[in-house]
């Protein structure tokens, strides 16, 4: 069932999924499934994993990047074996021209990944090949986005996935979208190069209006979605001449990530289940 949302549990089965999405004109970036391990060997074992993808990227040439988590890495392990195999990952990734995003995980670890990407950033050499993401739901965001523009470093814009108190969050569909649209255009004047992931129609339409309003060239930022999600709406935007990330996230950890797609949309579960009695 999860694999509607998830490219399989291998490395050859999430790069055959790369190869797919990238003969539609699209990019990738690539997530290994796993967050909150409990021991070093784990998190070790997740960043070879991540080093064999980016080999594998270079050596065949995909257009694709690699996304992850600091959990996955050891964060609520050891702080610093977290620091030791980002940096390893993100040293790899400048090697072979590519990029790491940092996922943003549950507000317990806002500022913490906020401090580790500008940190991992600040190196000569490093600027360009690791990023952020920015959730829209969050009310800090707004002065997030503009502590990291001024350092230059790309943003993921996302609405986010995890449940947070009123105390931080918007909790109004309305109030998270109007902050999303808010700061799409702050990302879309700032010259930086940054995602807009969302499967959302209004907002989709909103930042090509925008775009184009702007005179800001499509080649200046890109449109990212979930693999699994929208496929009809990510086939349009690139017909339109816009660009195109698919995140495809594969691997045996599937469950969390699989959960939080159930949750986002109701009609997901129905889907499910009617297909369940169906068989
Ligand atoms: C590339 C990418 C990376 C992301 N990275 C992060 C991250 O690092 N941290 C984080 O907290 N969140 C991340 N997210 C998840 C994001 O925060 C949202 O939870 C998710 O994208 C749903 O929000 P939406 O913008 O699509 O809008 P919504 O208002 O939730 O949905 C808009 C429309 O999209 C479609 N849709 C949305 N979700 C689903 C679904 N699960 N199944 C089927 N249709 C759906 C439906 O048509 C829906 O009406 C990421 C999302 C994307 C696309």
């Amino acid at each position: 069932m999860a694999r509607r949302f998830v490219a399989g549990t291998t490395v050859e089965e999430a790069i055959a999924a790369v190869h797919e999405v990238n003969s539609r004109g699209m990019t990738v970036s690539i997530d290994n499934l796993g967050e909150n391990v409990t021991n070093a060997e784990e998190a070790r074992a997740s960043a070879r994993l991540y080093d064999q993808i980016l080999d594998q990227i270079h050596a065949r040439r995909l257009q694709a990047n690699v996304s992850l988590k600091l959990t996955h890495m050891g964060l609520d392990v050891d702080e610093n074996l977290a620091r030791e195999l980002a940096c390893g990952l993100i040293d790899h990734a400048r090697l072979s021209g590519n990029f790491v995003r940092v996922d943003m995980e549950g507000s317990p670890y806002t500022q913490r990944t906020l401090d580790f990407v500008r940190e991992m950033h600040r190196p000569p050499g490093n600027a360009g090949h690791v990023g952020a993401v920015i959730q829209s739901y969050l009310y800090r965001s707004e002065k997030d986005v503009e502590e990291l523009l001024a350092e230059g470093i790309r943003i993921r814009l996302c609405k986010g996935a995890y449940k947070e108190a009123p105390a931080i969050a918007f909790q109004k569909k309305s109030d998270v979208d109007a902050n999303y649209i808010k700061l799409m255009m702050v990302l879309l004047k700032s010259g930086v190069y940054h995602g807009i992931a969302t499967h959302d129609e209004r907002i989709i339409e909103a930042t090509r209006r925008f775009a184009r309003q702007e005179k800001i060239p499509a080649e200046a930022f890109e449109f990212q979605m979930l693999h699994g999600i929208r496929r009809d709406l990510q086939e349009r935007l690139v017909r339109e001449g816009w660009r195109m990330r698919v995140y495809i996230p594969f691997g045996t950890e599937w469950y969390p990530y699989f959960m939080r797609r159930l949750a986002e949309r109701p009609a997901n579960a129905f889907f499910i289940a009617r297909n369940l009695f169906r068989r």
